[in-house]
């Protein structure tokens, strides 16, 4: 299957247009063939009224017919075979591997939200019959239930190429809540968005699904990604990437004459906290799976531990000296774009001058995007005096804290931004002295870990990958498991209707055989 390097509007491909820009291949920095048309003002025009026609035939279509289309992407995406690994690689340098564990989970979640449909519960049906001869007043009869919020609009992450891409989380909840999805396709891998792009726009011909369900759409620049996130037809939007990114785009979905809920993940540094067990009895094993944490995926993950305090114990600096020992011996590696590249490199500079410790690998044989991983380390009390020390950087590097006390881990957690995940590794015993800090940590962060390490996101229905901000914009959401449906719903009452005119999932006779609560009780 070729490239053809234009946008999805609808069912049509867009123009050819003169703006272009290629991909890199991160290892030598060279672009790669074809180049890929950004789509014009007119053509987002087209994309936004075409979703915006889908959205009550797509939003009132069946929970099994959706379904049906969702299972069919993944089919579709998989038989897109090596050419979709082999190009993703490419556009990433990050291992075949990886890929090919990458479309399982993006396969995953569409069946795991095709199952969420099939089942239908999660409409969260509710049902209050009248009374109508209650004193003083009548009782209506009141019943509610989740209801598709309309067009999504979702820009792609340059780190997960496929599982928060075209088809990744956002584009799988968003569809499977019953909204049609207009893509941004990131600028690090447009082709790997164009094949998977290929794979939806199949399903949506073979299921004979309303043309406006979905579109993907070429950008180089910000135009056009803002241009659609203040388009009137977009209902809400999903992001992954940078602070800066996330909140202009929040800010600019605030400032629309209708403001639209904008989920964006952003930047997390998921503080790892060894108690002084975990180090006194573990210290080997904890270092080298710290290590494997930090620069796995060249340490591109969001839920990369970014910060990590230390007690002071007898094995505290042999767990230094260890873990410095491997990050010297690490190889360097590429960096998804020369954009992520710059900014690693700008922030270590930084930060070099702002520490006591600073280790990283000693190679000078750098090509392409590539960078080194490092290790910076600082003690409590600088780490409180300088707040941008608490600041991600993204890529291969942690930065260590050594707290002399439990109260300044207490202080230093309480002063923590808002966090993805947070570690805790130690005994039993441990977490009931440090209970304080168990608690504080729960305000800050969406996932809390005992004895692990905050990389690896299980896609699972009781998976929170959230967090106060900056790590989310709502930290009242998920972006990862099937609770990631209900940020694009929204919940509608229905009030006297009568039961012909009601959706299914309200109805009576619950021909759904869902989980509703009915006069207060759960039952189906
Ligand atoms: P990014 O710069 O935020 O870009 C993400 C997407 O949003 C891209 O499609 C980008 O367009 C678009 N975009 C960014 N700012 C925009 C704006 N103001 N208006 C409209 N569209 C905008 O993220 P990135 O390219 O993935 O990486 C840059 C940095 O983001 C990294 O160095 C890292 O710090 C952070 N990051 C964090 C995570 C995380 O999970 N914590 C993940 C990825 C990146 P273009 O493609 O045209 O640039």
């Amino acid at each position: 299957m070729n490239l053809y390097g234009t946008s999805f509007i609808g069912s049509t491909r867009g123009a050819k247009t003169d703006e272009t820009f290629n991909a890199f291949d991160p290892t030598t920095g060279n672009a790669v063939e074809p180049a890929f048309h950004s789509a014009s003002i007119e053509e987002l025009e087209k994309a936004a009224n075409l979703a915006d026609a889908a959205r009550i035939p797509y939003g009132n279509l069946p929970g099994k017919t959706r379904a049906n289309f969702l299972r069919s992407v993944a089919d579709n995406i998989e038989a897109l075979g090596d050419t979709l690994i082999e190009r993703a690689t490419l556009e990433t340098s990050l291992p075949n591997a990886r890929f090919v564990g990458e479309r399982a989970r993006t396969c995953g979640q569409l069946r795991m939200f095709a199952d969420l449909l099939e089942e239908g519960s999660w409409v969260e049906a509710r049902i209050d019959h009248a009374i109508p001869d209650r004193q003083p007043i009548p009782k209506p009869d009141v019943r509610s239930m989740y209801r598709p919020l309309g067009p999504v609009a979702v820009f792609c992450a340059s780190n997960f190429p496929l599982a928060y891409s075209v088809a990744g989380g956002d584009t799988a909840s968003a569809l499977a809540a019953g909204c049609p999805v207009i893509v941004i396709a990131h600028t690090a891998h447009p082709g790997t968005a164009e094949f998977v792009a290929s794979a939806i726009a199949k399903a949506v011909k073979d299921h004979e699904m309303p043309e406006g369900t979905f579109s993907l759409l070429f950008s180089k620049g910000y135009e056009i990604g803002q241009a659609l996130v203040k388009h009137p037809a977009i209902r809400a939007v999903g992001f992954t990437g940078s602070r800066r990114g996330g909140r202009a785009l929040m800010d600019l979905a605030a400032a629309r004459p209708e403001p639209i809920p904008v989920y964006t993940e952003m930047s997390s540094v998921n503080p790892t906290f060894f108690l002084p067990s975990a180090i006194e009895k573990r210290s080997e094993a904890l270092a080298s799976d710290l290590h494997a944490s930090v620069t796995g995926g060249v340490g591109q993950f969001c839920t990369k531990p970014g910060l990590v305090f230390l007690p002071q114990t007898a094995e505290t600096s042999a767990f230094i000296s260890n873990f410095r020992y491997q990050i010297a011996n690490t190889k360097p590696a590429p960096l998804l774009t020369g954009g992520i590249q710059k900014a690693y490199k700008d922030a270590s500079e930084t930060r070099k001058s702002e520490v006591d410790g600073f280790t990283e690998t000693t190679s000078t044989e750098l090509k392409g995007f590539d960078v080194n991983p490092s290790v910076f380390e600082v003690s409590a009390a600088d780490f409180l005096s300088k707040p941008d020390l608490g600041d991600e950087i993204f890529g291969p590097t942690t930065l260590i804290v050594n707290a002399d006390s439990k109260e300044e881990m207490l202080q230093i957690a309480g002063d923590l931004e808002g966090q993805l995940a947070a570690s805790v590794h130690g005994d039993e015993a441990d977490l009931a002295e440090y209970a304080d800090l168990i608690a504080i940590l729960e305000t800050k962060v969406g996932r809390l870990i005992f004895n692990g390490f905050s990389t690896g996101v299980e896609v699972c229905p009781s998976m929170v990958h959230g967090g106060p901000y900056p790590a989310t914009s709502d930290s009242r959401s998920t972006a990862v498991g099937s609770r990631a449906i209900t940020r694009f719903a929204r919940l509608v009452c229905f009030q006297n209707f009568p039961d012909s005119a009601l959706p299914e999932e309200l109805k009576d006779s619950n021909p759904l055989a869902i989980w509703r609560m009915t006069d207060g009780e759960m039952g189906r």
